[in-house]
Order: C-alpha cells, then structure tokens, then sequence
C-alpha cells in the first residue's frame, strides 16, 4: 500500500485506523447480515452508531446539558444561512467579523436574512490575520456575533475567543477538536465534517438548547435547529454513512488522547513555520501571532515557481498543496489525521527545492 502524503485543505486525510475499520465492516456490520450503508436509520445498529459519535463529541468537548449535538446535512455552507435563519429574528441585529473567505461568505448569507453589523473586517488585509477582541465594534443587545475561528483560506485563526455578551456563534469548520476550548462558553459551533471530523456529507452543529428555540415559525422544519433537536437529528434520513465515520474518527482521537493530539498538531505546524521562517525563499501569509496550526500558507518567490513546487511535490507523493484557487500560492493543511512523518516529508522537499531553485 503507498498512500500519498495529502495535505488536501477538504475533503482531507482521514486516520488510517478508522479507514481500515470501516473497511473491515463495509459488506457485514457486526452480525446483521448488511452493511451500515443498507441499514435502516432507526434500526438498532445505525442507532448504537449515531449515538456513540455524539457522545464521543459531547465527551471530547466537555459539553454539559445546556448544549445539544445535532448531525446535519448541507455542509458548512448550510448553516451559513441557516444559523440567521433561526437566530437573526426579526428586529433584531447579529454582529459578523470578516476576517477572510469564509467570514465573507457567512456574512453574505445572513445580510440575506435580517440586519447585520460588520464588528471587523480584515478580510483583504495581507498578511492575512483575524482580528484583535478590543478591535471589535460590537452592537449592545446583539443577536449574536459570528466569527469564524480558522480562515482556512488564508491560514489565519483565532487564538483565544473573544468573550462576548451576546450569544458566540463559530464556524469552526477547519479545527474543531484540534485544540481545547472552552466550548460550553458558544452558542453555537458548527462545523463541516471534511476537514477534522470525517468524510463530506455531515456537518456537526452544537446548540445551546435555548437559542433552538429562537426560530420563528415561518422557518421550514428541516432548516429549525429544534426540529432535529426534538427528533436526535433523525427528523428525515441523516447521513448514516458519514455520521459512521464521525464515531470512528472520534473514537480514534479518545484512543489517542486529546492531549497528545493537541500537541502533535502544534509540534507539526511549529516545525513547518520554522522551516518557512529559517528560509529566505518561503514566505508566510498570516500574522505570526494568528498563524492557523491546520493550514500553513505560504508563496514562493514567483508564481512560476510556486506552479512548478506543487507540481514536483505531487510526483514526490505530497498531495494538494495548491492553494486555494482565489488566493494562489501553496497551503500545507495539515489536520488531525495528518501524520508527522508527512511534515517531515514536506520539509525536505521544500529544502531541496529551495536548493534547486535560488
Ligand atoms: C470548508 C469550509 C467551509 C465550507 O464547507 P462546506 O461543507 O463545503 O459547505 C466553510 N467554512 C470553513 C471555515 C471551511 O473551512
């Protein structure tokens, strides 16, 4: 077996342990006689399943019963207008920080929706960085404040949260559980599965239980945070598979300790820096104090050459290291799952590149 090193920004490489499981278990789950992708969402062994990968969240982010879990479909983007659906009510305002792409995009959606204050934006400052807590101006009584804790894109990513009066809501898409937080102290997370947790098809939403209850009554069932609340997220058919994925990912990281994966994802993304920084010809993108532990983006000294690097590190079995398309550049992502040897990997390939081209 030679798997490639893959530094792809999502879908993203998932932990060989939970691939290999579910390998073991696609065409007979347990003694049922079927695989879990034939499986009836209300039988007892997608039940068991759906029931582990919640509680292995709740555990994994010390969440207490005022916060619910909820397994959604729609991806990040989704709940980009579904969170003003439910929360942004009438006559009220919700303060958004644009601190990059993906804090553009959800403040887009809820200016769709109802009022929006913009408390920061940053977004086309380079180097990139997400803002400070005393920069944000802030709407007293406001709905909620949304941020976007790491700017995938741009590589940039909040240290320590702001404390805020109202209700903290956060697309945390790209690090959820790659560190500890205090999550009890959010309104709302939310997060697409196909960066930290598992495969794409899932997004994790965590509530506290009183803000599902916001939702006016003219917002449709399946886009109400209290109608899947009510039903355990099987209000309709969830997407058993993915949520499947999201038990083994999350039951590899209990396996592992949280802690120790907290410190092997600084170590990877320190070690990466430091050869970036060590470099003349390796630039960073993002402010060194707001610098993202899961996307490490860097330019080269051309475009030319930047082309040519992740080529090369493709035919080298170091995968996706393109930027994005809108911004260029290359982009290390290096989740949970990415292993250290593939850091090392990078850093001699990018030392040796470096030699062939100065
Ligand atoms: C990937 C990503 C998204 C988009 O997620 P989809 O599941 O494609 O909707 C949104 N926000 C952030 C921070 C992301 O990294």
């Amino acid at each position: 077996m030679a798997r490639a090193h893959n530094f792809s920004a999502g879908p993203a490489a998932l932990p060989v342990e939970a691939l290999e499981q579910a390998q073991r278990e696609l065409v007979e789950y347990k003694d049922s006689g079927m695989s879990l992708l034939e499986s009836s969402h209300r039988g007892k062994d997608y039940e068991a399943v759906h029931n582990e990968a919640a509680a292995n969240i709740r555990e994994l982010l010390g969440l207490g019963d005022e916060h619910a879990v909820l397994f959604l479909q729609g991806g990040a983007s989704a709940q980009f207008a579904m969170a003003p659906m439910n929360l942004l009510t009438p006559g009220t305002t919700a303060d958004y920080v644009n601190s990059g792409a993906w804090g553009a995009k959800a403040l887009k959606e809820a200016q769709l929706i109802g009022k929006v204050n913009v408390a920061a934006d940053c977004s086309k400052e380079i180097p990139t960085r997400v803002p400070t807590e005393r920069e944000l101006k802030l709407t007293p009584g406001a709905a909620y404040v949304h941020i976007t804790s790491n700017e995938t894109i741009g590589g940039a990513q909040w240290k320590t949260f702001p404390k805020t009066d109202a209700p903290l809501v956060a697309d945390m898409s790209s690090d959820i559980l790659s560190r500890p937080f205090d999550a009890g102290a959010f309104g709302l997370i939310y997060a697409g599965a196909q960066k930290n947790l598992g495969p794409a098809g899932v997004t994790l939403v965590v509530i506290r239980r009183d803000l599902a209850e916001r939702a006016p009554a003219t917002v449709p069932a399946i886009f109400r945070y209290r109608a899947h609340l009510a039903e355990n997220s099987l209000y309709n058919t969830p997407p058993c598979f993915c949520v499947y994925m999201v038990a083994l990912v999350t039951r590899w990281i209990k396996k592992m300790g949280p802690a120790n994966l907290y410190r092997r994802n600084r170590e990877k993304a320190a070690k990466l820096y430091a050869a970036i920084d060590g470099s003349g010809f390796y630039r960073g993108t993002a402010r060194p104090e707001c610098r993202s532990d899961m996307n490490v983006t860097f330019r080269l000294p051309s475009e030319a050459l930047e082309d040519r690097f992740v080529k090369e590190a493709e035919k080298a079995g170091l995968k996706g290291l393109n930027g994005h398309r809108s911004v260029g550049g290359a982009r290390a992502s290096i989740y949970n799952a990415f292993p250290v040897e593939g850091v090392d990997a990078l850093i001699s390939f990018m030392r040796d590149f470096e030699k062939r081209n100065v």
